[in-house]
């Protein structure tokens, strides 16, 4: 059964899981504020403010990486708590405001980067958009190359790889601010671990449209939607739903056994155990 485990944000997003602590941190974006739940303390304030974070993950190290509206960057956390850019700029132009991230078992961090952050100043600061277009990128921390591996998305958000990364998953929310905008998820073959080939529609998603989503070891695609999580399998057939009273905006798979989504939705932390492990890191 889904629990309630708090309320009182305006919009929930980003849960990331700390094993160690048993803790899980997210975002409450408009409040730019990084909250943070346990069992054993409940829920407190983490960061605040922090940058208007959205969507996070951890790399090789265990380290927070985090998608900063407000800074217009992808940023980590240092174990002496400093938080330090990661990525702000594409050839010089600052990006729009990076939305989620995941980090591939090589270290490079692969993220997404619309305009959510800037087209007002609920969820950032309003600003022109400097590269007119809204990428999905791949940075390597080694030799500091930022790439675009796909440009043809009308607003790309949440972000996945299968189990053996050998596919990434993709959704595209443009249906946010528009009527015929796409409310999909798309699936690339990953090509030497830095290319994109193949893209095709994997799941149109509906009521509303697909924000952050994880995959389960079994290479099943866990979605966020407006009636709640919604469950694929690698061909794409919609297994069944955990309906939440709220809108989600994302989830990832924490607690001792990896076993128990955390979903952000609107207002509220849920938790939910289901028949499934996830498959990311760590
Ligand atoms: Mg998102």
């Amino acid at each position: 059964s889904l629990r309630k485990l708090w309320t009182g944000a305006v919009w929930a997003e980003g849960p990331v899981y700390f094993a160690e602590g048993g803790y899980v941190l997210w975002s409450d974006i408009p409040n730019d504020r990084l909250m943070r739940w346990s069992a054993k303390d409940g829920a407190s304030v983490h960061m605040k403010p922090c940058g208007y974070m959205n969507g996070h993950t951890r790399d090789l190290q265990g380290r927070l990486i985090s998608c900063e509206h407000g800074n217009r960057r992808v940023s980590r956390q240092e174990k002496d708590g400093k938080v330090v850019t990661v990525v702000d700029r594409y050839r010089g132009k600052r990006l729009n405001s990076p939305n989620d991230v995941v980090v591939k078992s090589d270290g490079t961090v692969w993220f997404t980067d619309p305009p959510y952050g800037i087209l007002s100043d609920r969820e950032g600061h309003k600003s022109e958009s400097e590269l007119g277009k809204n990428y999905v990128f791949r940075f390597d921390p080694g030799s500091g190359d930022l790439r675009i591996v796909a440009d043809d998305f009308d607003k790309p958000n949440g972000i996945c790889f299968s189990p053996d990364e050998k596919q990434v998953y993709i959704a595209d929310t443009g249906a946010s601010h528009s009527k015929e905008g796409p409310h999909h998820i798309r699936v690339f073959d990953v090509v030497d671990g830095q290319k994109l080939s193949s893209g095709k529609v994997f799941a149109d998603i509906s009521p509303g449209f697909a924000d952050g989503l994880r995959v389960d070891t079994g290479g099943n695609v866990w979605t966020s939607a407006g009636d709640g999580i919604q469950v694929y399998s690698p061909r794409a057939e919609l297994l069944g739903k955990a309906l939440v009273p709220e809108v989600v905006a994302n989830l990832t798979f924490g607690g001792p056994g990896k076993d128990t989504l955390f979903i952000t939705a609107t207002t509220s932390l849920y938790a939910i155990k289901v028949k499934a492990r996830g498959a990311q890191r760590p």
